[in-house]
Formats: structure tokens, sequence, C-alpha cells
């Protein structure tokens, strides 16, 4: 994709509740990397599930390169996009199987391309640490990754999300539950990703936004500039 444009979005979740924003109007290029503020319960994660097409704009429209995405004719259109977009949740639940399956969730083991593991542990930066260990990619990290600390969970779950080429990689609250060292080094990380790829960081610390270009506040429907940050 080159360009992701909100058009007079408005969202609410059912007819007689109110509106959780409406008239949202912005645009993301390719290679953006954007961050997301807001409170706690100003929408951010429901601004993404629209942006993923899980759930449909009250009114007005999300245009992927000026093509409306939700069509009714052509689905097609919109798998392709959700195709297209890693997620990187706030908790990450690892399954008591190898970390080669954790990383490429949901699919068979037959079918998991380990160089793919490998490439996405890497960007993700947990590799040195999984082929320091006696099985390498085959290891176990136990039932909900009980044998890694929080910030090597969320690394398995950023390399999860990488695992599938994606396009956009949107981090909802992916970082909040760490302490900030460690937030800062996994965001520092994620500065040796493809510059092309899009990201999207949502946070409601102001300080996890420091690799962003452009800043969404979605309390005041407005975008900042992001120097204040990396320079503060
Ligand atoms: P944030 O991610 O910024 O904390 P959310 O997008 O999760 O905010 O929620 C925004 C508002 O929408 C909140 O008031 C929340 O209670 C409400 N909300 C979230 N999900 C649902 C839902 N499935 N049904 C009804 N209301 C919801
Ligand atoms: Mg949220």
């Amino acid at each position: 994709f080159k360009k992701l444009t909100f058009k007079n979005v408005s969202y609410r979740y059912s007819e007689d509740s109110k509106f959780i924003f409406s008239n949202l109007n912005l645009s993301m290029l390719q290679g953006d990397k954007i961050g997301i503020i807001g409170a706690s319960g100003s929408g951010k994660s429901t601004f993404i599930d629209i942006l993923m097409g899980l759930l449909n704009p009250s009114k007005g429209s999300i245009l992927i390169n000026g093509k409306i995405l939700k069509n009714y004719l052509n689905t097609y259109f919109l798998d392709s996009w959700r195709g297209t977009i890693g997620h990187v949740p706030q908790e990450i639940f690892l399954t008591n199987n190898t970390i080669a399956e954790n990383i490429a969730f949901g699919i068979d083991k037959k079918y998991i391309d380990i160089n793919n593991v490998k490439k996405a542990a890497k960007l993700a930066g947990i590799s040195n640490y999984i082929e320091k260990t006696e099985m390498q990619y085959e290891t176990c990290f136990g039932e909900d990754g009980t044998k890694l600390s929080g910030g090597q969970k969320q690394r398995v779950g950023i390399a999860r999300a990488l695992y599938n080429s994606p396009q956009i990689l949107v981090l909802d609250e992916a970082t909040s539950a760490l302490d900030k060292k460690t937030e800062s080094k996994v965001i520092d990380s994620l500065r040796d990703l493809p510059e092309s790829l899009t990201i999207i960081f949502i946070s409601h610390r102001e300080s996890s936004l420091k690799l962003c270009n452009k800043i969404y506040d979605l309390d005041k429907k407005v975008f900042k500039n992001n120097l204040d940050y990396k320079n503060g």
C-alpha cells in the first residue's frame, strides 16, 4: 500500500451509544512511523480495529490507495488488506510448543518456514537469545512462556507479527506493561526494521513514541510534531 486515509470516519458501537470519535480525517503513507496517543478509553484500540477492517466505520470510509476498503462485492480486497497487517497486542500468549511454532503461530509444523522464523526473530531482537539455547528454535519456553522475561515475550510477539512479512506493523500498547528501560530497548530494536515498513505505535505513554515521525492525538484529533518528544 502507498496511502491509507480515514475520511470523515465516525464510530459508535451501537445505535443508542455515543460516538467514540466523529469525523476523523487523516492519512498515513507507506513507511510512516505513526504514534497514536490518547487516554485510556479514548478509542485507540477501536481505531485500530477499524483500520484493520475488523469494524466498519458507522459513518465515513477507509481508503487504501484511494479505494474504499469495505466493498461487499469484493471481500477479497478486505482479506488481502488484513493479510498485510501484523498486530502485536499488549499481552502475548505463548503455547507450550516450540519457539518456532510460537513465532510461526497457527501454522502447521510441517509448513513452517524456518528461515522466515529466524529472520523474524532477528528483526525482533530475540534471535541471539533463542540461538544460545541448546535446542535453539525447537526450545519450549513453557506454557505462556514462563521461562521468558516480559520483554522477551513481547519480542516473541513482535517476531510473530513479522513472520508473515507485513507491510504494516501495529503495536497496541505492546510495550506498556514493560518497565521503562526494557520498553526503551524493545522500541530501539524496531529501528532496524526495513524503512518501508509502516509502524503504528499505540500508547498512552508519550515517552514510548520516540520512534515516531508523526503522532496523532486521538483526544484532540490532531497530528503533532514529534520533535518535542525526540528532544525531551
Ligand atoms: P483504548 O484502546 O483507547 O483504551 P478502546 O478503543 O478500547 O479504547 O475503547 C473506547 C471506548 O469504547 C471505551 O469507552 C470502551 O468502553 C468502549 N468499547 C470498547 N469495546 C467495546 C465493545 N466491544 N462494545 C461496546 N463498547 C466498547
Ligand atoms: Mg486499547
